[in-house]
């Protein structure tokens, strides 16, 4: 998980000022000395790490915390807004234009995962929106950039404007809105070139794209793994197009988290949203706020409860229920709740969200590694129908037949019966009210 080192830091300089009637300034100097260690190690520019732990020193005195009720849990509340305030305060959303389509221009670097966020932007928007985006294929140096689009656009059902590559970017943009506007698009969004790295003649073309099609924003993609990198390259992209934003993407992969703190403090611009895997569903909203109190360890229920909301299906959790009650949960309910789980993403992610646990140590590795999800699927996959229904019929030769069909080791086929029997023993006791089941298995 992002941040999860500098979360563990930071909790750690507060345990000293957690309850204590009174802090005096060299306790406050010297928490202060450990969250300015833990900022600069988790990679955060360093004039913005001055910056902040200033201000926040400031702010402390200048309230006269530290002769006031609870001043611990006052500084960490002034760490909190602070560190918010540092990643752009309140949420930025995608502006919408007057008139359609609203045109968003998107740019980075090649590798940044432009292409793959179009498409993240333009599922979000249809299935939240219901909007009808069109996305512009615009980059023509990589033949395969074009194809990547389209199958991209293909995944999630929507049109790909494209003209090739012998066609100049800045007219395949122009010629895009004017089909969006033709085909009554909502939303358009253009898939530019990218780089290595940043040059003159992108930047011209990027300009003069800009120039000619007025996006009501540009956004900047950049890969918050490369950490000061990003920053430096949202700076570069910015002097020279004046963007609207940013989306941070591969921050699944980012375990420090120095480009989410800088991106804004350096540049002046925010971040809209973060890629946080490389699904297409994988595109969060990014809110300063929550961020801030996930780092401090605080939790990020408002999230959790949006997650579940987009994921679950509730006349599904509905017959669940019933199911759970009649005591006839099978190994088909067993992957539905699964793959539901996989939707939501990484379990430690969703960990982090709940207050208290973030740096539980007890669950520290706890995670479900996808392929472990995949050779559960084969094997249930390998029962008959009857034997999903009815796990009863699981006899010897039936599992053997099972392990073979599903190329695991019968010892793994018969673990998962045996795990998939206790959590169905477990649900009926606690859906009649007998939590001793529940206490047994956390005992366990
Ligand atoms: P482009 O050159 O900027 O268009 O980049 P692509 O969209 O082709 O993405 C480059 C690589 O990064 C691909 O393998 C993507 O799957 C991957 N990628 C993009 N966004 C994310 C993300 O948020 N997380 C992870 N883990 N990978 C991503």
């Amino acid at each position: 998980m992002a941040f999860e080192g500098l979360s563990e830091r930071l909790q750690t300089a507060f345990r000293n000022l957690r309850g204590k009637g009174k802090i005096s300034e060299a306790d406050l100097r010297s928490t202060m000395r450990e969250v300015r260690l833990a900022l600069l190690d988790a990679d955060v520019n360093f004039a913005v790490v001055r910056k902040f732990v200033k201000q926040v020193e400031e702010q402390a005195n200048g309230e006269n915390v530290l002769e006031g009720l609870n001043p611990g849990q006052q500084i960490i509340k002034i760490v909190d807004e602070q560190l918010t305030e540092m990643m752009g305060g309140a949420t930025t959303e995608l502006t919408t234009a007057p008139k359609i389509p609203t045109i968003v221009m998107m740019a980075g670097l090649q590798g940044a995962g432009k292409t793959t966020t179009v498409g993240k932007l333009a599922r979000k928007l249809k299935q939240e929106k219901q909007a009808r985006p069109l996305l512009i294929a615009a980059d023509v140096y990589r033949p395969a950039a074009i194809e990547q689009l389209q199958q991209v656009g293909a995944q999630i059902d929507v049109p790909v404007f494209a003209e090739g590559t012998d066609v100049d970017p800045v007219q395949i943009a122009i010629d895009g809105v004017k089909a969006a506007q033709a085909n009554h698009n909502d939303y358009v969004f253009i898939d530019t070139a990218g780089r290595l790295q940043i040059d003159d003649s992108l930047m011209d073309e990027l300009k003069k794209i800009k120039a000619a099609v007025h996006p009501t924003d540009t956004l900047l993609v950049v890969d918050a793994m490369t950490g000061q990198n990003a920053v430096q390259t949202a700076e570069g992209f910015n002097d020279a197009l004046d963007i609207t934003g940013v989306i941070l993407t591969k921050l699944d992969g980012d375990t420090r988290g120095g480009a989410a703190l800088s991106i804004k403090a350096v540049t002046g611009k925010p971040i809209l949203y973060t890629g946080q895997g490389e699904k297409l569903a994988d595109l969060d909203v990014f809110h300063p706020d929550r961020m801030a109190s996930r780092i401090l360890g605080m939790g990020d229920v408002l999230s959790l409860v949006e997650k579940t909301q987009q994921t679950i299906d509730e006349k599904k959790a509905r017959q669940l229920n019933e199911k759970i009650k009649e005591n006839s949960f099978d190994f088909d309910d067993f992957v539905d709740q699964l793959e539901q789980l996989q939707r939501m993403g990484s379990i430690k992610d969703l960990i982090g969200m709940i207050p208290g646990m973030a740096n539980n140590p007890a669950l520290k590795n706890v995670d479900m590694d996808p392929h472990e999800l995949d050779k559960i699927k084969a094997i249930i996959y390998s029962m008959t129908n009857q034997e999903r229904e009815n796990p009863d019929l699981l006899n010897p030769s039936r599992r053997r037949r099972i392990a073979r069909g599903s190329a695991q080791p019968i010892q793994t086929v018969n673990r998962l019966i045996k795990q998939f029997n206790e959590m169905k023993k477990m649900m009926n006791q606690v859906s009649n009210g007998n939590m001793g089941g529940m206490e047994q298995m956390m005992n366990a």
